[in-house]
């Protein structure tokens, strides 16, 4: 079902849409950091019977199992009845989303404020992080190997940070300025606390701060060099559109399609499974997916040799080299939504509607498809047949006109494996914003999208 509108196909069944959008909604709201995403992910996979790799000895065909990296990276499989060798069909998404980050040593006073120094994490809009209540998420490990969760500004009774602005009175210079250079990512800081530490003569607002992360968590200041703390909008997803047709949050990208992909793998029956079904989950792609737990990580190449190994497969390095070729992937990631109100920045013949389904990127990139994995049509005429025959609503789209801009994905370090990989996704509006909008019927059919591409 190439680009039409998807709500009519549900017409006589909204509730589905809506029922799904309510559990996605609730995963975004508790995982609001890619740790947090990981552990939401965890319980729904335990839940449908997948078992961790370290407590397995060996595997078969209908088996199970996660692979955890780092509590930031998660890889689950179902052993297909085809030999490993013949290819898994990987759906992967990212799981990192743009936000700031307490720098190591953050914590400093000024003209009667105690402040929390950050460095923004990601291709954020500064000026859209201003003013608008902030939740800090994370852990903080001490020397001894402990660690303390950091979950601040989510309850009701919580209190929130957030970052100042100045008031449009005395704005002149700064209005001057042109977006970019409006706001400055070094004055990107959070307020955290204007009482000096009262029981002492010359207590500051400083001492009582950190007296405060001391009673709270038992930490010093010098415990926040070894912590990993995030700072992201405060509050839960919500219904977006007095007809309730969207869903208003944070972390949308790329948490939307991870749901999604997740969801598609647990929901598949392993009797169905012919060809090995993988849905991984990846931290770091907001700043190029490097490190451990991105995707350039060795971690997925050796977790299915550790996965030829399980299955008796000799050679398994070699195995998964040859497993990973054979591969089909789509590279679950959103798409920019095309915005009327914007309509000069998309070219209106390959675009991304919202409502129209699944989102396929033939290629992302920028300046003449630069960084970009330009997938090949054999690939996408299999693609197409997969969705057409299980009545998926589809469309096509690329970031953005020619020479206006553009972005990646993972998508180019799995082609590396010589596989086949394409871009699959849902179109997002505001992306990297704090509040992001997605239509929950795209989130509906992207999950039918990659169910439909596991048993294809
Ligand atoms: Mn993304
Ligand atoms: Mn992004």
């Amino acid at each position: 079902m190439y680009r039409q509108n998807a709500w009519k196909k549900h017409a006589k069944k909204l509730d589905k849409v809506m029922e799904f959008a309510e559990g996605y909604k609730h995963y975004i709201s508790e995982g609001k950091t890619e740790r947090l995403a990981v552990n939401e992910a965890i319980k729904l996979l335990e839940a449908k019977g997948f078992k961790d790799v370290t407590k397995v000895k060996s595997l078969k065909a209908g088996s199970k199992v996660y692979f955890l990296n780092k509590n930031k990276n998660v890889c689950a499989f179902i052993i297909g009845n085809r030999p490993l060798t013949e290819g898994l069909r990987i759906l992967g998404a990212h799981i990192d989303s743009p936000r700031l980050d307490l720098k190591e040593h953050p914590v400093y006073e000024r003209g009667g404020f105690a402040f929390g120094d950050t460095h923004y994490y990601g291709g954020v809009k500064k000026y859209q992080w201003v003013t608008i209540p902030l939740a800090l998420h994370g852990i903080i490990v001490k020397k001894d190997g402990t660690s303390v969760v950091v979950n601040v500004g989510e309850e009701e009774n919580d209190p929130v940070v957030g970052i100042t602005d100045l008031l449009p009175h005395l704005a002149a210079d700064q209005m001057a300025k042109p977006l970019a250079k409006a706001i400055e990512g070094e004055s990107l800081d959070i307020t955290l606390g204007s009482i000096p530490l009262l029981e002492e003569e010359k207590g500051t607002v400083k001492a009582n701060v950190l007296k405060i992360l001391k009673d709270k968590y038992d930490i010093e200041e010098e415990d926040l060099i070894s912590a990993e703390i995030e700072i992201v909008p405060a509050g839960k997803a919500r219904d977006y559109g007095l007809d309730r047709s969207m869903i208003a949050g944070y972390g949308h990208d790329d948490r939307c399609c991870a749901y999604t992909s997740l969801l598609a793998l647990l929901d598949t029956k392993a009797k169905d499974v012919t060809n090995t079904a993988c849905c991984i989950l990846v931290d770091k792609e907001e700043i190029g997916s490097v490190g451990a737990t991105g995707a350039h990580s060795l971690f997925f190449e050796n977790t299915v040799a550790r996965l030829a190994d399980l299955l008796g497969i000799a050679n398994p390095l070699y195995a998964a080299r040859i497993t990973l070729e054979n591969s089909k992937m789509l590279s679950s990631d959103v798409s920019a939504a095309y915005d009327p109100l914007y309509a000069y920045v998309s070219d209106p013949n390959n675009v991304a509607y919202f409502g129209e389904g699944l989102v396929f990127n033939k290629y992302t990139g920028s300046r003449g498809k630069s960084s970009s994995n330009d997938s090949n049509p054999e690939y996408y005429a299999w693609i197409r047949k997969v969705m057409d025959e299980a009545n998926v609503h589809w469309q096509n789209a690329e970031l953005g006109k020619v020479d206006q801009g553009g972005g990646g994905t993972i998508a180019y370090i799995l082609g590396n494996y010589n596989m086949n990989v394409i871009d699959a996704g849902i179109a997002v509006l505001n992306m990297h914003a704090p509040m992001e909008i997605i239509s929950k019927v795209d989130l509906y059919e992207a999950y039918l999208g990659y169910k439909a591409f596991l048993i294809g």
